[in-house]
């Protein structure tokens, strides 16, 4: 069965497919209705099922979030930390504590938000489902995409075939779009991803600052996450060099995981026995790609630019290229939709593969065994020197980036 997406009378409005319905799918699915195109965004599973775990909205990503309309759902179910503490990992005691919450929305001028992401994923799903009740397509498979003169078919397991003016890959890291700008393939890092979520209620004294315990080859990260910091998420990052099958719901008993942490802060043991259950992520990336897109398909998110999750960053970047991709397309042709698309690819490109160099580089410092390096790593979190070498992350504002303030 062959259906083309409707054509809209207006000029200025495109037909876009998006394939992918995670956290970036649903971002640039709702950019692109705010500015009137006919969007359709192709979901492969037949239920939206988000992993139970949190993610970090640092301020680069919120300001958007808070831009494209979501003020008041992300203040609702997003736990604002008043700051992040840095443990040591053998006993716990405190090396620093840098301040966020208001200082950090003073200096960045946005919030930094944990949320849960089933929460994150819900409030992007109702307001696209608010602006087009139509838009999202569950249950449709992308097996195959081909290009015309003039426009993009997509061809699904299910047997039907969908037409449109551009496609945008937001498929995640084994995209299939990707296969049509390069033949790679993810990298393992020999790592592993524990994660799991606790109610608050079994940890009743645990404190309203993020935590991370840096340490020599592992690392533990915890911070509440759901309405009013319901729930105490954590994740563990463990060197493996068997790779676990990719799956959300890879589920490990924790006294398996509670051995990864043998002589760590007993915090972390207290932790790891509160949760039912812990979810186990291989974590993959791919080297930054030489062009996104081709025609009138390009990527956008882990499809584009999957990276280790050091700087918690990955889907702060997929809102970040959500964005951009709705300030390139807007006011768009059919004829001029390609090189707006480019337009978009030139400037994504150089930031997230910037975010995702940076990324790496902090897994690095973040695992340095006992040591000089590791002494001088943590006299740096003590005193910082005097410039913010964050503020080109967090302080970034895609808006003020493009060809459109010229
Ligand atoms: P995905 O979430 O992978 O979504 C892709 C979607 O496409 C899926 O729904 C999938 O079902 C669908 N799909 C795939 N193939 C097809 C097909 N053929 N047809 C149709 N649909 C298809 N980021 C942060 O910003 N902050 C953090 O704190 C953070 N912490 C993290 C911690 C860990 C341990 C990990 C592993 C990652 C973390 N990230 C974080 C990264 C973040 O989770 C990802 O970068 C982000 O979720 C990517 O979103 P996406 O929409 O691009 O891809």
């Amino acid at each position: 069965m062959l259906s083309k997406l409707s054509r809209k009378a207006l000029p200025g409005q495109l037909s876009v497919g998006v394939l992918g319905g995670g956290i970036g799918g649903l971002a640039a699915a709702l950019a692109l209705l705010r500015d009137g195109h006919d969007v359709r965004c192709f979901e492969q599973a037949a239920e939206f099922r988000e992993v139970g775990a949190g993610v970090q909205i640092m301020p680069n990503a919120s300001r958007l979030l808070l831009r494209m309309g979501l003020a008041e759902p992300m203040f609702k179910v997003g736990v604002r930390p008043p700051s992040v503490e840095f443990r040591r990992w053998k006993d716990g005691s405190l090396i620093a504590s840098a301040p966020l919450g208001e200082s950090s929305e003073r200096r960045y001028g946005a919030p930094h938000f944990s949320i849960h992401r089933a929460d994150l994923h819900q409030l992007l799903l109702s307001a696209v489902a608010a602006l087009s009740s139509s838009a999202v397509r569950l249950a449709m498979r992308c097996t195959g995409i081909t290009q015309g003169m003039d426009d993009v078919t997509v061809r699904f397991e299910n047997g039907r075939q969908e037409t449109m003016d551009v496609l945008i890959g937001a498929d995640g890291i084994r995209s299939t779009a990707r296969r049509m700008i390069a033949a790679d393939e993810p990298r393992f890092g020999n790592m592993l991803a524990v994660r799991g979520v606790v109610p608050a209620t079994r940890l009743p004294d645990w404190p309203a600052p993020i935590v991370l315990w840096p340490g020599p080859g592992r690392s533990v990260l915890a911070y509440r996450i759901g309405e009013g910091g319901s729930h105490l998420n954590f994740v563990g990052l463990i060197p493996s060099t068997v790779e676990a099958a990719e799956s959300w719901t890879n589920r490990r008993e924790p006294d398996e995981i509670l051995r990864a942490f043998d002589g760590w802060d007993p915090t972390i043991q207290t932790i790891l026995r509160e949760a039912e259950s812990v979810l186990v992520w291989p974590l993959y990336d791919r080297a930054p790609l030489e062009s996104w897109g081709i025609g009138r398909v390009s990527l956008l998110g882990d499809a584009a630019h999957p990276m280790v999750p050091y700087g918690g960053q990955g889907a702060a970047q997929a809102i970040e290229d959500a964005y951009v991709l709705g300030r390139c397309l807007r006011g768009a042709t059919r004829e001029d939709a390609g090189g707006r698309l480019r337009s978009y690819e030139a400037i994504r490109m150089r930031r997230a593969a910037a975010v995702q160099a940076s990324s790496t580089g902090r897994g690095g410092e973040l695992h340095l065994p006992d040591g000089p390096e590791q002494e001088a790593r943590d006299a740096a979190m003590v005193k910082p020197s005097g410039s913010d070498p964050n503020a080109w992350l967090y302080g970034y504002d895609a808006e003020k980036d493009g060809p459109w303030n010229e």
